[in-house]
């Protein structure tokens, strides 16, 4: 399933330009293109689903393979042992701006509260 439109469909696809981190079938990982931690990674499944509850509901096994692989990116970005955060902000009122689901991995700094 992909969208057109969506951009990072067009990442996934190779359409736009990315720094890639990790590939499996299933899932992408890239680094976003605005960085708010020494480390951040978006995690993505590679089909399009608009948010967090569409993935969890259409395909539980996925959205485990994508928790699975921000996992792993934390691990090899050396992240792991100091501890780092993992964030889906999910429609408008939590901030989320591109509606293809996409887990942020934040590490390499103590992290403060984001909520505001
Ligand atoms: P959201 O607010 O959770 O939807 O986060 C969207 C993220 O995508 C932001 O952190 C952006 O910096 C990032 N982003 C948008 N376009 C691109 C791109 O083309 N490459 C990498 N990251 C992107």
């Amino acid at each position: 399933m992909i969208d057109a439109d969506c951009i990072f469909c067009k990442i996934v696809a190779g359409d736009i330009p990315s720094t890639k981190v990790l590939e499996t079938e299933r899932v992408f990982a890239f680094r976003d293109l605005h960085p708010k931690a020494p480390t951040h990674v978006l995690v993505i499944p590679k089909d399009h689903y608009a948010n967090t509850a569409e993935l969890a509901d259409a395909d539980p096994a996925l959205a485990g393979e994508v928790l699975n692989a921000a996992a792993q990116v934390a691990a090899a970005e050396g992240v792991a042992h100091d501890g780092w955060r993992l964030l889906a902000n999910t429609g408008a009122n939590g901030g989320q701006e591109v509606f293809h689901v996409h887990f942020h991995v934040f590490g390499g700094k103590r992290l403060g509260p984001m909520l505001s």
